[in-house]
């Protein structure tokens, strides 16, 4: 797998073989429902109006949507997502100049009066030093992850239509790169990466020692039940980087069907107690879209975020965040009590949307008091603790 290839909306990729290309969309699963003079007078309404911008850098090209007030400092942020380039680093060229004088990083996107999908070229060279990437990690994820999560937001139903086309353009636009195909009649299981199942910010001799508590037994656990896709909002480069350095791609004991860099999350605005939120998502529609086999009745997403699972909720299961590797590492048991849910729940339940997923540890406890893992688990950690949340 190549890190430049894999973390690009390439439009113009060559040599895609078959498993590589996303199937046409087909017509939209989401309700067609017009907007109401309520939600038209929604502020959220406003992203609708939404600059879409292809950048071209290297031999890749991005979209970048932005919003009417959005500037070129937005701009080059959202480029360093995608491309790792610091913003100070970044050129850009093809925007229109006032008198040979390039636009000033603070004017707004949109008083440039920019045509529809207009294209530009981003110059810029970004800090490569993988011998140090582990040191690497935490200033790159400083700017890239935004932390701060807040409860489910309380207007999911109407994001779904408000983005129905950022949507409709990340399913177009998604490359399923599959590492090994789907099992007919498994469950699915979409686990986040950082802060989930590995601490990126803590401090270890190895990369590898920054997996959570009992990660591959888990993985193990769940695979007879779960295809398991790894989607994770950073570029597909550190994804692999670390996905390798914690073992994960090529294990003996279960294996990935796919993973989902940052290009496939788009940005929306929810609101959770009169509060605007701008954040980005995980919307499971991409992955149901490609494969109809799976839908909310068989679909679990496992996040730290709750507001990655902001367009599908129900299917969203948010667990206790993994940081602090080298203390929390001791006591972290949170892999464990999953791995008990997963299981009870891909026995017992044959629709998942029948489940609150809040009520997850209560779940185990009332069908499992005894803490039994499984014989081929060992003595690997205690019994979970049910009063911790
Ligand atoms: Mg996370």
């Amino acid at each position: 797998m190549s890190g430049n290839n894999a973390q690009t909306l390439v439009e113009q990729a060559p040599n895609k073989s078959p498993s590589q290309v996303a199937l046409p969309a087909e017509p939209s699963q989401l309700p067609d429902t017009p907007l109401t003079d309520t939600q038209l007078a929604d502020p959220l309404q406003d992203d609708e109006q939404e600059i879409v911008l292809r950048v071209k850098w290297r031999s890749s090209t991005y979209i970048v949507e932005l919003s009417q007030q959005e500037t070129l400092v937005d701009l080059k942020n959202r480029l360093f997502e995608f491309t790792e380039v610091l913003p100070k680093r970044q050129k850009v060229l093809g925007l229109p100049t006032s008198s040979g004088r390039p636009p000033e990083d603070t004017l707004p996107i949109a008083n440039l009066n920019l045509k529809p999908d207009h294209k530009i070229i981003m110059i810029g060279t970004r800090e490569e030093d993988i011998d140090a990437l582990n040191n690497a990690y935490t200033a790159v994820q400083h700017d890239v992850l935004n932390d701060l999560d807040f409860d489910v937001p309380d207007d999911h139903h109407k994001l779904r239509i408000l983005y129905k086309n950022r949507l409709e353009r990340r399913i177009d636009s998604t490359e399923f790169r599959i590492i090994n195909p789907p099992r007919p009649g498994k469950r699915l299981l979409v686990l986040d990466l950082d802060y989930t199942l590995f601490d990126s910010k803590g401090i270890a001799a190895t990369v590898a020692d920054l997996g959570r508590p009992g990660l591959h037994a888990f993985l193990a656990s769940v695979y007879p039940s779960y295809d398991i896709v790894v989607w994770s909002q950073t570029s597909w480069r550190w994804l692999e980087a670390k996905l390798t350095s914690l073992s994960m791609l090529f294990a003996t004991d279960y294996k990935l069907s796919f993973v989902l860099d940052r290009t496939s999350m788009f940005r929306v605005r929810s609101r959770v107690a009169n509060l605007t939120h701008r954040h980005e998502v995980k919307a499971l529609e991409i992955i149901w879209r490609r494969f109809p086999a799976w839908n909310a009745s068989n679909t679990i997403h496992i996040d730290d975020l709750s507001k990655n699972f902001a367009l599908n909720p129900q299917s969203g299961l948010k667990i206790k965040p993994f940081r602090n590797a080298q203390t929390s590492r001791h006591s972290d048991r949170e892999l464990f009590m999953l791995d008990l849910y997963l299981n009870l729940i891909a026995e017992r339940e044959s629709d998942f949307t029948t489940l609150d997923h809040k009520q997850w540890k209560k779940y185990v406890w009332s069908r499992n008091p005894t803490g039994y893992i499984h014989a081929s688990r060992g003595n690997e950690g205690p019994p979970p603790d049910p009063s911790s949340s």
